[in-house]
């Protein structure tokens, strides 16, 4: 059978693992990233699983950080910053004898999308948006079941378009970006603004507790927050007709209490009516991995 391995690089770990055409996964392991020991050992030990595993031809690779695809190298990474301007696909071929051109560098997040879309929650659905909900809100587009980068690579950035121009400044440094209305902390932020008790992380948590034992302004505060989040996601249901959004990040475990909001907030501003598909992300820490193998399977086909 031939195997196609995925490395996903995490500041505490790299999972990995081989996976068939079909999706059967072979084999899953990971390792823990321990960066003090170095850039080389990092990567002397991610290529030696990635031989463990049985790599071939070609390795997809996804890492947390902003990566120039085209020499496969890590611009920037907050949590790995030791392999900060490393060219990631030309060391990690050179140790495994693969041509640089054949180790697929990609975006943790987008990996993980591509691995939901694949064997996950959005797997039977071509185009599906992952739209992770954590600090912030993140996105990774699929369209035809590969991978949609766009010109720059920043396709499919979801939590930055605008759904309250009257609203907060971003991060981005637009104004009433989705990403300040519907991440965890924008639910921390809007629950205090209402005098509901948010200031320590797993505050959020509590306040989805609240809202699933009691209702009252917590089921009310996620209802609107979750309009909010409607509201932006209509922008890819008008923009490319989707109609399957998979859930990842903290905040996803609050879909059941979003998910009136998001069908209402979509509703109001789309036309004609539409089966629109909300899912719970399934793979949890295995989707990283499992969407770079997808990636050299795919980018592999297509040479
Ligand atoms: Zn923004």
């Amino acid at each position: 059978v031939r195997r196609f391995v995925g490395l996903d690089f995490g500041g505490t770990a790299v999972k990995a693992g081989a996976v068939d055409a079909e999706g059967s996964v072979q084999d899953e392991r990971s390792m823990p990233t321990e960066l003090e020991r170095g850039a080389a050992d990092v990567l002397d030990r991610a290529a030696r699983l990635a031989r463990e595993l049985g790599v071939e031809g070609a390795l997809g690779v996804g890492i947390a950080g902003l990566v120039q695809r085209a020499t496969g190298t890590l611009i920037e990474s907050p949590n790995l910053s030791e392999l900060n301007g490393v060219r990631l696909s030309a060391e990690l071929g050179r140790r495994l004898g693969l041509r640089a051109e054949h180790v697929y560098l990609e975006n943790d997040a987008n990996v993980a999308a591509l691995g939901e879309q694949w064997l996950g929650a959005g797997r039977g659905h071509d185009d599906v948006l992952v739209v992770t909900l954590g600090t912030g809100v993140g996105g990774g587009l699929i369209l035809g079941g590969e991978l949609f980068i766009g010109g720059s690579g920043f396709a499919g950035e979801i939590g930055h378009v605008v759904v309250d121009p009257s609203g907060i400044r971003c991060g981005c440094g637009s104004i009433g970006c989705l990403e300040t209305l519907a991440s965890a902390t924008a639910a921390a932020r809007r629950a205090r603004e209402r005098g509901l008790p948010a200031d320590r992380p797993g505050d959020v948590e509590h306040l989805c507790d609240r809202a699933r034992e009691t209702g009252g302004p917590e089921r009310e505060l996620l209802l609107e927050i979750g309009r909010d989040l409607g509201r932006g996601l209509a922008y890819a249901v008008v923009l490319v007709d989707l109609s399957c959004f998979v859930f990842a990040g903290g905040f996803a475990r609050a879909l059941d209490l979003l998910e009136p909001g998001i069908r209402a907030g979509i509703e109001e501003r789309t036309f004609g009516a539409r089966k629109i598909v909300l899912q719970r992300a399934e793979l949890g820490t295995s989707a990283g991995w499992l969407g770079a193998a997808r990636l050299a399977l795919e980018r592999r086909a297509a040479r």
